[in-house]
């Protein structure tokens, strides 16, 4: 029985990046190795995983893991954004874990921009051997609390509750800490631009 580890994070927190130097030295080291993940992100590369800071690791593009079967070598699997795939899928990868010698690494969010968890995401919190934060600062001005929690906004600064869950892609996305969620989120009048302004304002007096 083999390990099935969640690192999960924020936008920006590196996690694509991290999977990339696992990639890596698993190359160095002469381990068998393959990475997937969901066709949802396309926003590089249809195929490979790419980071923000350009390391790039060649992958397959998945839908779902339901006929998904890894190399008969394989050592380690790779999955990235793993929170756009199905509980499901992450009950197969946890079938994969506890069947062969194969150790998984996950990579992903753990909530959404209204702050709620991903269906994958709560599913890997209960089923996960290891759980890894990855963390990051959020970044509202002149805070040096943790980002957990993220702000979608559009291009005037409005505060974009509901709708679907977070998209590939941060430009419209803040990643942000706890308190300045809900200090956004809840107030129905807050707008990001007056926001960030009004601090930075702050910042100079
Ligand atoms: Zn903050």
């Amino acid at each position: 029985m083999a390990k099935l580890h969640f690192y999960y994070g924020v936008m920006s927190s590196s996690k694509s990046a991290m999977l990339g130097i696992n990639a890596f030295n698993f190359n160095r080291t002469g381990n068998k190795w393959e990475a997937i993940k969901p066709t949802t992100d396309n926003r590089d590369s249809k195929t490979d995983i790419v980071s923000r800071v350009g390391i790039r690791t060649s992958a397959r593009a998945l839908q779902s893991l339901d006929k998904y079967t890894p190399k008969p070598d394989t050592q380690f699997i790779l999955v990235d954004e793993v929170q756009f795939f199905s509980p499901k899928d992450i009950e197969k990868l946890a079938t994969i874990a506890d069947t062969t010698n194969i150790t998984i690494f996950c990579y992903g969010l753990k909530v959404d921009s209204n702050g709620n968890l991903f269906p994958a995401s709560a599913k890997l919190l209960a089923e996960a051997d290891e759980l890894h934060s990855m963390e990051t600062v959020c970044e509202m001005p002149c805070c040096s609390a943790m980002a957990s929690h993220h702000i979608r906004f559009d291009d005037k600064g409005n505060i974009i509750r509901g709708g679907s869950q977070v998209e590939v892609g941060a430009s419209q996305y803040k990643s942000v800490c706890r308190k300045h969620f809900h200090e956004l989120y809840d107030n129905p009048s807050a707008k990001l631009s007056a926001y960030i302004y009004e601090r930075n304002l702050q910042k100079t007096k």
